[in-house]
């Protein structure tokens, strides 16, 4: 069965609810929500009717059904608890063609009511054609999720301009990118951001200049470490409007695949240790599609603002006043943590936790060692694959136990994550030994034992205690010489 959807105007118009209970009551305030001039047929009414009763909004006849009184109706909803009277109504109305609907009979209406996302004046209504109810439910959960509260707030300013926006661009083709720009562009952006005044600015100033000279914007996202559950809604919501993406390596295909379909997509980050587009080249490229009026989008892995160099993308877009936003992402530490039942504090193990990046020797030279050597810490260490050794070597010097676990997570978040546990003294031989190649994330600290006992995410942790080949907790005589 398809049903006809519509959106009725029943401002004014007299509607009957048969019924006086609790699901009456929800039918009456959505009726009444939509101005409907309200009867409402039962003996008996629940407390909360006899309120709007009592205050005039609701006509009450205090009677049980008749078919008359259905004469100059436009619709009717039959709610009671029982379903000979139900049936009575849904009959009478058919009668005399008047809407009904019998509240849980898809069989007796012949008009269902939907579940509905309010964002007045913007409504999202889904109907199963009565086939499953709870999925409808569920739907309208995740459409709730997805579109922010600032809608309806875009629908009405929309709304105040539609003349001008109509005088301003009287060729249709013309107003339509108009409305396409104010939609996914920088006026939707100030609403979301809680500035209503500065968008009716940015609104008004886009109606004085031409659509080329409309200036674009750049959007810093944190794309997270690659499961695209752990995207957040604004990240999606970028991805969707972005005219061009520029992302690094490191982001997954499936987050690339959530995008504008039409997007143009450009790959400014290449395999570790080939070539990749240097930072002014991605600055360059940033200016120039934001200068062409284009939204562009800044894909990062992880978290932008941690070893992402979004810092200086925006000190060089607020230098050329390009509009930026920025959306926060899940850092590999704390995605790889939670994905190998690492809690990177904990009230026994660990009272701090630092992001340490061990890219290359000069920043490892600049790390305070004799700091990150303390113990009761937790030490995520970004970039560290290649440098295992160093880390290990010089964590031991400065005194932090030979026998701290550790654990190595490659790909974290992604079916094919592995977790490669052990104590300080076997990092770098485990390391060689699994071949963990980059992206990995290596932690340092008592909680990286409990990955062991707490891991949940694809396959268990390689080197556990199981594994008997391995030195265990005592032998370390024999692991020093693997250090
Ligand atoms: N801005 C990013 C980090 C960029 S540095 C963020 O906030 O996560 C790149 C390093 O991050 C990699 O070398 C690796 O150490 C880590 N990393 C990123 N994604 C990862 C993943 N899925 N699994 C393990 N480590 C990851």
């Amino acid at each position: 069965m398809s049903l006809y959807p519509l959106f009725a105007d029943l401002r004014g118009r007299p509607a009957l609810v048969v019924g006086g209970g609790e699901v009456a009551q929800r039918k009456i305030v959505r009726l009444l929500g939509a101005g409907a001039a309200v009867t409402v047929v039962s003996p008996h009414l629940h407390p909360s009717l006899v309120e709007l009763v009592r205050a005039g909004k609701v006509a009450h006849q205090e009677a049980e059904f008749r078919p008359e009184l259905l004469d100059g109706q436009w619709l009717a909803i039959a709610a009671t608890a029982n379903h000979g009277v139900n049936r009575a109504v849904a009959l009478a109305a058919q009668a005399r063609r008047i809407l009904v609907n019998v509240v849980d009979d898809a069989q007796l209406s012949s008009f269902h009511v939907p579940a509905v996302i309010d964002r007045a004046p913007v409504q999202i209504a889904i109907s199963t054609a009565g086939a499953a109810p709870m999925l409808a439910r569920v739907l309208r959960e995740r459409i709730e999720a997805l579109l922010d509260q600032s809608v309806g707030a875009l629908a009405r300013l929309l709304d105040r301009y539609r003349l001008r926006i109509r005088e301003r661009h009287p060729d249709v083709a013309a107003r339509r990118r108009f409305y396409s720009q104010a939609i996914t562009g920088p006026v939707a952006a100030l609403l979301r951001r809680a500035r209503p005044a500065d968008a009716e600015a940015e609104l008004q100033g886009a109606l004085v200049l031409g659509q080329s000279e409309q200036p674009g914007s750049v959007a810093l996202v944190g794309a997270g470490p690659g499961d695209p559950g752990l995207l957040t809604l604004h990240a999606l919501r970028a991805l969707n409007e972005a005219d061009v993406i520029l992302h690094d390596r490191l982001v997954d295909a499936r987050i690339l695949d959530l995008a504008r379909r039409d997007a143009q997509f450009i790959d400014v980050g290449k395999r570790a240790g080939a070539h990749a587009t240097n930072q002014d080249r991605i600055h360059e490229l940033l200016l120039a599609y934001a200068r062409s009026g284009k939204r562009v989008v800044r894909l990062k892995g992880g978290d932008p603002f941690v070893f992402g160099r979004g810092g200086e993308e925006i000190e060089f877009l607020r230098e050329q006043a390009i509009a930026y936003e920025v959306v926060p992402g899940i850092t590999a530490a704390t995605a790889c943590a939670a994905y190998a039942g690492i809690p990177l504090t904990h009230r026994d193990h660990a009272q701090s936790v630092r992001f340490v990046t061990a890219h290359c020797r000069d920043s490892l030279d600049a790390l305070d060692w004799p700091a990150l050597a303390a113990d009761r810490q937790t030490l995520a260490v970004y970039m560290g694959i290649g440098e295992v050794e160093t880390v290990s070597d010089r964590l031991i010097a400065h005194g932090r136990d030979r026998a701290t676990p550790f654990a190595l997570i490659e790909n974290g978040s992604r079916p094919e994550q592995r977790i490669v546990t052990g104590v300080l003294a076997e990092l770098v031989e485990r390391a060689r030994r699994y071949a963990v190649t980059s992206p990995a994330m290596l932690i340092i600290g008592d909680v990286a034992a409990l990955a062991e006992r707490l891991h949940w995410f694809g396959a268990a942790p390689l080197g556990s205690g199981a594994d008997s080949s391995m030195p265990v907790d005592g032998e370390f005589a024999t692991a020093q010489s693997y250090a």
